[in-house]
């Protein structure tokens, strides 16, 4: 067995989120850029030149990239063999998330209660957690600031099983299409296949913690997800939806089993502010 400390994680947690606050994916720095340098139309160039600005500025003067510093998202794989004594994963990414808010500082973005009162926690907390259990001694940790304009855009189908393929990847494509501007593209694009209601939502937002521009390991699915990303960028919705042939920089899917009736397809979006970060302790 191997003990882990609760100081070890709520230190790892803390400076992995001032990390990702400042920093965007370098994928993402590459792939902006990359469409910048072609970009013949003038308005979307001026689009493309703010975001890159902002990547660069973000880091060297410590101002967070997105004033929507988001919620904090922890997908946490536990090794059977890890013990951290005295404490549980979620009380301890909660206070590193409410200390991390505190000397970054980051907006509040958190209410208790979503529907009457509506009061923020003024602690950005409670995290969002999933935890995995898996072989090993290692404590491994996805953390992401996911801002909710992406999150707001997400959405989840049950289709049915039935569904051909080409409805359903033009359903999805079609329903990102219609969000425009207002998941700040250019997009990252989480998949979730299969499941049930409540997996493949959690599949769709581990898909966006997959390294940009990933092969899927089975061709049918790489195959899926470049003509879905293919056709989002085919309609020229493009970078803040105004214009050019970047919408989407990537599509990601994670597939698992399903029962025979169902076909559950959860789409998670990611904006341009792709701030995320993979820690092994
Ligand atoms: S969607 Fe992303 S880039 Fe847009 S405001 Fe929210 S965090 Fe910022």
């Amino acid at each position: 067995m191997r003990i882990v400390s609760r100081e070890t994680i709520h230190r790892a947690i803390c400076d992995a989120i001032r990390e990702i606050t400042f920093n965007n994916d370098p994928a993402v720095i590459t792939g902006i850029n990359q469409a910048l340098a072609t970009e013949k139309n003038e308005l979307v160039a001026d689009v493309l030149a703010s975001i890159s600005t902002n990547n660069t500025i973000a880091p060297e003067d410590q101002i967070p990239l997105c004033q929507d510093t988001g919620s904090t998202i922890i997908i946490a794989d536990i090794g059977s063999e890890v013990i951290i004594p005295g404490a549980c994963l979620q009380e301890i990414a909660d206070q590193a998330a409410a200390e991390a808010q505190c000397s970054i500082p980051l907006r509040a973005s958190i209410v208790s209660e979503p529907l009457f009162d509506r009061a923020n926690t003024g602690t950005n907390s409670p995290v969002i957690l999933h935890i995995n259990q898996v072989k090993g001694d290692k404590l491994q940790l996805q953390i992401a600031q996911k801002g909710g304009g992406a999150e707001n855009m997400s959405f989840l189908i049950m289709f049915p099983p039935t569904t051909p393929l080409q409805t359903l990847k033009d359903t999805i494509v079609s329903r990102i299409i219609e969000t425009g501007s207002r998941a700040c593209p250019p997009l990252i694009v989480g998949i979730g296949i299969g499941g049930n209601f409540e997996r493949c939502a959690y599949l769709a937002k581990a898909a966006l913690f997959e390294p940009l521009g990933r092969e899927h390991p089975d061709t049918r699915y790489a195959e899926l997800e470049q003509g879905i990303l293919d056709e989002i960028n085919a309609k020229g919705s493009g970078a803040q939806g105004m214009g050019g042939n970047l919408t989407a920089l990537a599509v990601h899917i994670i597939y698992e089993p399903c029962h025979i009736a169902s076909l559950p397809v959860a789409v998670n979006l990611q904006c341009h502010a792709h701030r995320h970060t993979h820690i092994v302790i």
